[in-house]
């Protein structure tokens, strides 16, 4: 498995087996994630307090999000629809909550933390 598909399937960044999340992105519960990894033990939270790193990456995400759809929003509705740009730019981030938050993580994990691929296990 690449790196791309362990990001993409949610999977641990040092076996890119086990799964981060034991539910659906879909499902109410998440935002619940495995303590550890189910195939190589590997502790998700690598220190108290590591997952708060992540809201830097949730907001370059909403960021990339608001501006888009922003860009989108203006290039279809034009100057005087104000309001209907307003409820277009914001919308993305609302609906994509659960996929930000998780891919937040996600990307922590992958990206900026000092977890290394092993293929080994
Ligand atoms: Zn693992």
């Amino acid at each position: 498995m690449t790196k791309l598909q362990a990001v993409i399937n949610h999977k641990c960044p040092r076996c890119r087996q086990g799964n981060i999340y034991p539910n659906s992105m879909f499902s109410l519960n998440y935002a619940k994630m495995n303590e550890t990894c189910s195939h190589c033990g590997l502790k998700y939270e690598i220190e108290p307090g590591f997952f708060w790193a992540a809201m830097y990456v949730s907001y370059v995400l909403m960021v990339a999000e608001l501006v888009n759809a922003g860009i989108l929003a203006f290039y279809f509705f034009g100057e005087k629809d104000q309001w209907w740009i307003i409820g277009t730019t914001i919308s993305p981030v609302i609906v994509l909550f659960t996929f930000n938050f998780r891919y937040a993580r996600t990307l922590l994990l992958h990206f900026l933390s000092p977890i290394q691929y092993n293929k080994e296990l």
